[in-house]
Protein backbone atom coordinates (compact mmCIF):
# COMPACT_ATOMS: atom_id res chain seq x y z
CA UNK A 1 0.00 0.00 0.00
CA UNK A 2 2.60 2.36 0.90
CA UNK A 3 4.88 1.34 -2.14
CA UNK A 4 6.83 4.41 -3.37
CA UNK A 5 6.53 6.08 -0.08
CA UNK A 6 9.72 7.54 2.10
CA UNK A 7 8.74 7.39 6.06
CA UNK A 8 11.20 9.36 8.60
CA UNK A 9 9.98 7.96 12.30
CA UNK A 10 11.74 10.29 15.04
CA UNK A 11 12.80 8.74 18.35
CA UNK A 12 11.98 4.99 16.53
CA UNK A 13 15.06 2.93 17.59
CA UNK A 14 12.57 1.19 20.64
CA UNK A 15 9.07 1.29 21.56
CA UNK A 16 6.13 2.80 19.85
CA UNK A 17 8.66 4.43 17.24
CA UNK A 18 10.21 1.50 16.20
CA UNK A 19 6.41 -0.42 16.48
CA UNK A 20 5.02 2.22 13.80
CA UNK A 21 8.46 1.79 11.64
CA UNK A 22 7.69 -2.09 11.68
CA UNK A 23 4.04 -1.17 10.26
CA UNK A 24 5.24 1.00 7.79
CA UNK A 25 7.96 -0.83 6.28
CA UNK A 26 5.53 -4.32 6.52
CA UNK A 27 2.94 -1.61 4.62
CA UNK A 28 5.77 -1.27 1.81
CA UNK A 29 6.88 2.20 2.61
CA UNK A 30 10.86 3.16 3.18
CA UNK A 31 11.84 3.86 6.14
CA UNK A 32 14.34 6.46 8.40
CA UNK A 33 14.74 5.11 12.00
CA UNK A 34 16.09 7.97 14.05
CA UNK A 35 17.44 8.40 17.51
CA UNK A 36 20.32 10.44 19.23
CA UNK A 37 22.47 7.91 19.54
CA UNK A 38 24.93 6.22 16.66
CA UNK A 39 25.61 2.46 18.06
CA UNK A 40 25.70 -0.51 15.47
CA UNK A 41 22.73 -1.83 17.22
CA UNK A 42 21.07 1.17 15.97
CA UNK A 43 22.10 0.30 12.81
CA UNK A 44 21.48 -3.06 12.94
CA UNK A 45 18.10 -2.41 13.53
CA UNK A 46 17.42 -0.89 10.40
CA UNK A 47 19.85 -3.92 8.55
CA UNK A 48 17.19 -6.45 9.96
CA UNK A 49 13.98 -4.34 9.31
CA UNK A 50 14.91 -4.52 5.67
CA UNK A 51 15.83 -7.44 5.64
CA UNK A 52 12.52 -8.86 6.59
CA UNK A 53 10.18 -6.49 5.17
CA UNK A 54 12.44 -5.59 1.69
CA UNK A 55 12.46 -2.22 1.76
CA UNK A 56 15.48 0.17 2.25
CA UNK A 57 15.66 1.31 5.97
CA UNK A 58 18.29 3.68 7.27
CA UNK A 59 19.23 4.90 10.62
CA UNK A 60 20.23 8.64 11.16
CA UNK A 61 21.34 9.74 14.35
CA UNK A 62 19.75 13.56 15.19
CA UNK A 63 19.18 15.01 18.51
CA UNK A 64 15.41 16.01 18.63
CA UNK A 65 16.45 18.44 21.41
CA UNK A 66 18.29 20.61 18.64
CA UNK A 67 16.15 22.44 16.31
CA UNK A 68 18.88 22.15 13.63
CA UNK A 69 19.48 18.56 14.02
CA UNK A 70 15.81 18.28 13.35
CA UNK A 71 15.74 20.23 9.89
CA UNK A 72 19.03 18.15 9.16
CA UNK A 73 17.46 14.65 9.81
CA UNK A 74 14.89 15.81 6.73
CA UNK A 75 17.29 16.80 4.64
CA UNK A 76 19.78 13.91 5.14
CA UNK A 77 17.23 11.49 4.54
CA UNK A 78 16.38 13.50 1.32
CA UNK A 79 12.94 15.07 2.47
CA UNK A 80 9.92 12.44 3.55
CA UNK A 81 6.23 11.62 2.16
CA UNK A 82 5.35 10.01 6.19
CA UNK A 83 6.69 12.63 8.69
CA UNK A 84 5.90 10.54 12.37
CA UNK A 85 6.97 12.74 15.03
CA UNK A 86 7.61 10.14 17.99
CA UNK A 87 10.34 11.46 20.15
CA UNK A 88 9.70 12.05 23.84
CA UNK A 89 10.81 12.17 26.95
CA UNK A 90 9.08 12.42 30.61
CA UNK A 91 10.04 14.02 33.84
CA UNK A 92 7.55 13.65 36.85
CA UNK A 93 7.74 16.52 39.80
CA UNK A 94 5.52 19.23 41.47
CA UNK A 95 5.68 22.33 39.36
CA UNK A 96 7.16 24.38 41.76
CA UNK A 97 10.00 21.79 42.28
CA UNK A 98 10.57 20.98 38.14
CA UNK A 99 13.96 21.41 37.08
CA UNK A 100 13.92 24.25 34.36
CA UNK A 101 16.38 22.65 31.98
CA UNK A 102 13.81 19.60 32.17
CA UNK A 103 10.99 21.71 31.38
CA UNK A 104 12.95 23.19 28.45
CA UNK A 105 14.10 19.49 27.19
CA UNK A 106 10.83 18.58 27.42
CA UNK A 107 9.52 21.60 25.50
CA UNK A 108 12.54 20.71 22.87
CA UNK A 109 11.89 17.07 22.27
CA UNK A 110 8.23 16.56 22.85
CA UNK A 111 7.36 19.67 20.84
CA UNK A 112 9.55 21.59 19.84
CA UNK A 113 11.40 18.62 17.50
CA UNK A 114 7.68 18.18 15.76
CA UNK A 115 7.43 21.97 14.53
CA UNK A 116 10.82 21.92 12.37
CA UNK A 117 10.94 18.76 11.38
CA UNK A 118 7.50 19.56 9.81
CA UNK A 119 8.69 22.83 8.35
CA UNK A 120 11.58 20.85 6.69
CA UNK A 121 9.20 18.04 5.19
CA UNK A 122 6.49 20.51 4.05
CA UNK A 123 8.29 21.98 1.09
CA UNK A 124 8.85 18.44 -0.73
CA UNK A 125 5.13 17.09 0.53
CA UNK A 126 3.66 20.09 -1.63
CA UNK A 127 5.74 19.67 -4.34
CA UNK A 128 4.61 15.91 -4.53
CA UNK A 129 1.52 17.27 -3.71
CA UNK A 130 1.16 14.12 -1.20
CA UNK A 131 1.82 13.96 2.51
CA UNK A 132 1.25 12.66 5.66
CA UNK A 133 2.72 14.10 9.02
CA UNK A 134 1.61 11.72 11.85
CA UNK A 135 2.36 13.09 15.52
CA UNK A 136 2.51 10.82 18.50
CA UNK A 137 1.04 13.29 21.13
CA UNK A 138 -0.74 11.08 23.89
CA UNK A 139 -3.46 11.10 25.84
CA UNK A 140 -2.07 13.74 28.04
CA UNK A 141 -2.49 15.59 24.82
CA UNK A 142 -6.26 15.77 25.85
CA UNK A 143 -6.39 15.77 29.52
CA UNK A 144 -4.14 16.00 32.46
CA UNK A 145 -2.48 14.12 35.66
CA UNK A 146 -0.63 16.16 38.28
CA UNK A 147 3.47 16.57 38.58
CA UNK A 148 3.82 16.24 35.00
CA UNK A 149 3.27 19.79 33.92
CA UNK A 150 6.02 19.86 31.16
CA UNK A 151 5.07 16.86 29.55
CA UNK A 152 0.96 17.75 29.03
CA UNK A 153 1.97 21.30 28.05
CA UNK A 154 4.13 19.69 25.34
CA UNK A 155 1.76 17.07 24.59
CA UNK A 156 -1.40 19.77 24.23
CA UNK A 157 0.87 21.98 22.01
CA UNK A 158 1.35 19.15 19.96
CA UNK A 159 -2.31 18.68 19.08
CA UNK A 160 -2.40 22.64 18.56
CA UNK A 161 0.41 22.48 15.73
CA UNK A 162 -1.25 18.96 14.40
CA UNK A 163 -4.12 20.72 13.72
CA UNK A 164 -2.48 24.65 12.70
CA UNK A 165 -0.14 22.69 10.09
CA UNK A 166 -3.69 20.75 8.77
CA UNK A 167 -5.18 23.53 8.44
CA UNK A 168 -2.31 25.32 6.75
CA UNK A 169 -2.20 22.34 3.80
CA UNK A 170 -5.67 21.55 3.32
CA UNK A 171 -6.41 20.37 -0.15
CA UNK A 172 -3.07 19.87 -0.77
CA UNK A 173 -3.30 16.29 -0.66
CA UNK A 174 -1.43 16.48 2.90
CA UNK A 175 -2.87 15.65 6.04
CA UNK A 176 -1.66 15.96 9.58
CA UNK A 177 -2.99 14.15 12.91
CA UNK A 178 -2.38 13.38 16.18
CA UNK A 179 -2.60 9.94 17.51
CA UNK A 180 -3.09 9.89 20.85
CA UNK A 181 -2.26 6.58 22.95
CA UNK A 182 -3.03 5.59 26.45
CA UNK A 183 -0.89 3.66 28.61
CA UNK A 184 1.36 1.34 26.07
CA UNK A 185 3.63 -1.38 26.70
CA UNK A 186 6.74 -0.33 25.88
CA UNK A 187 9.84 -1.63 27.18
CA UNK A 188 10.30 1.03 29.15
CA UNK A 189 6.74 0.42 30.51
CA UNK A 190 7.10 -3.37 31.05
CA UNK A 191 10.92 -2.26 32.82
CA UNK A 192 8.60 -0.59 35.54
CA UNK A 193 6.10 -3.83 36.47
CA UNK A 194 8.60 -5.75 38.71
CA UNK A 195 9.10 -2.63 40.84
CA UNK A 196 5.61 -1.42 40.63
CA UNK A 197 5.00 -5.62 42.07
CA UNK A 198 7.55 -5.28 44.82
CA UNK A 199 5.97 -1.36 45.84
CA UNK A 200 2.11 -2.73 46.26
CA UNK A 201 3.17 -6.43 46.91
CA UNK A 202 0.73 -7.41 44.26
CA UNK A 203 1.07 -10.12 41.18
CA UNK A 204 1.63 -9.05 37.69
CA UNK A 205 -2.07 -8.63 36.51
CA UNK A 206 -3.32 -7.55 39.91
CA UNK A 207 -0.40 -4.22 39.67
CA UNK A 208 -0.86 -3.98 36.11
CA UNK A 209 -5.20 -3.87 36.35
CA UNK A 210 -5.39 -1.75 39.52
CA UNK A 211 -2.06 0.83 40.01
CA UNK A 212 -1.09 0.91 36.22
CA UNK A 213 -4.08 1.22 34.15
CA UNK A 214 -6.37 2.69 37.06
CA UNK A 215 -7.49 5.63 34.44
CA UNK A 216 -7.40 3.02 31.42
CA UNK A 217 -11.10 1.65 31.64
CA UNK A 218 -10.56 -1.48 29.47
CA UNK A 219 -7.71 -2.26 32.23
CA UNK A 220 -5.95 -3.52 28.93
CA UNK A 221 -2.54 -1.59 27.71
CA UNK A 222 -2.51 -0.36 24.00
CA UNK A 223 0.12 -1.83 21.52
CA UNK A 224 3.20 -0.88 19.78
CA UNK A 225 1.11 -3.01 17.15
CA UNK A 226 -1.56 -1.10 17.59
CA UNK A 227 0.04 2.17 17.43
CA UNK A 228 1.64 0.80 14.02
CA UNK A 229 -1.51 0.46 12.31
CA UNK A 230 -3.40 3.37 13.33
CA UNK A 231 -0.50 5.23 11.57
CA UNK A 232 -0.64 3.37 8.58
CA UNK A 233 -4.72 3.53 8.54
CA UNK A 234 -3.83 7.46 8.87
CA UNK A 235 -1.06 7.14 5.83
CA UNK A 236 -3.63 5.28 3.74
CA UNK A 237 -6.59 5.99 1.02
CA UNK A 238 -9.27 5.59 3.92
CA UNK A 239 -7.62 8.35 5.53
CA UNK A 240 -7.76 11.29 2.80
CA UNK A 241 -10.10 13.12 4.49
CA UNK A 242 -9.31 12.71 8.00
CA UNK A 243 -7.18 15.94 9.20
CA UNK A 244 -6.63 17.92 12.31
CA UNK A 245 -7.66 15.59 14.21
CA UNK A 246 -6.78 13.37 16.94
CA UNK A 247 -7.67 9.66 17.14
CA UNK A 248 -7.62 7.67 20.85
CA UNK A 249 -6.45 4.49 21.37
CA UNK A 250 -6.38 4.75 25.41
CA UNK A 251 -9.13 2.14 26.56
CA UNK A 252 -11.58 4.28 26.78
CA UNK A 253 -9.39 7.19 29.31
CA UNK A 254 -10.30 10.58 27.53
CA UNK A 255 -14.20 8.86 27.40
CA UNK A 256 -14.24 9.16 30.84
P1 LIG B 1 10.63 5.08 24.41
O1 LIG B 1 11.50 5.67 25.46
O2 LIG B 1 10.72 3.62 24.11
O3 LIG B 1 10.82 5.87 23.04
C1 LIG B 1 11.22 7.20 22.96
C2 LIG B 1 12.08 7.33 21.74
O4 LIG B 1 12.52 8.69 21.63
C3 LIG B 1 13.34 6.44 21.83
O5 LIG B 1 13.61 5.90 20.57
C4 LIG B 1 14.40 7.45 22.24
O6 LIG B 1 15.69 7.04 21.83
C5 LIG B 1 13.92 8.66 21.48
N1 LIG B 1 14.51 9.92 21.96
C6 LIG B 1 14.56 10.39 23.24
N2 LIG B 1 15.24 11.55 23.27
C7 LIG B 1 15.60 11.80 21.98
C8 LIG B 1 16.35 12.85 21.38
N3 LIG B 1 16.86 13.85 22.08
N4 LIG B 1 16.56 12.78 20.04
C9 LIG B 1 16.09 11.73 19.31
N5 LIG B 1 15.38 10.73 19.83
C10 LIG B 1 15.15 10.77 21.16
O7 LIG B 1 9.13 5.48 24.82
P2 LIG B 1 7.75 5.24 24.05
O8 LIG B 1 6.79 4.87 25.11
O9 LIG B 1 7.89 4.38 22.87
O10 LIG B 1 7.39 6.74 23.61
C11 LIG B 1 7.31 7.16 22.26
C12 LIG B 1 6.35 8.34 22.15
O11 LIG B 1 5.05 7.90 22.52
C13 LIG B 1 6.69 9.52 23.06
O12 LIG B 1 6.46 10.74 22.40
C14 LIG B 1 5.72 9.33 24.21
O13 LIG B 1 5.43 10.55 24.84
C15 LIG B 1 4.51 8.77 23.47
N6 LIG B 1 3.56 8.07 24.34
C16 LIG B 1 3.94 6.93 25.01
C17 LIG B 1 3.00 6.27 25.82
C18 LIG B 1 3.32 5.00 26.59
O14 LIG B 1 2.53 4.58 27.43
N7 LIG B 1 4.43 4.33 26.32
C19 LIG B 1 1.70 6.80 25.93
C20 LIG B 1 1.37 7.96 25.22
C21 LIG B 1 2.31 8.57 24.43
Amino acid sequence: MLQGKRAVITGSNSGIGLGVAEALAAAGAAVVLNSFTDRPEDHALAADLSARHGVSVRYIAADMSDGAACRALVAAAGGCDILVNNAGIQHVAPIEDFPVEMWNRILAINLSSAFHTTAAALPGMKAKGWGRVVNIASAHGLTASPFKSAYIAAKHGVVGLTKTTALEVAGMGITANAICPGYVLTPLVEAQIPDQMKVHNMDRETVIREVMLLRQPSRQFATVEQIGGTTVYLCGPHADQVTGTTLSVDGGWTAL
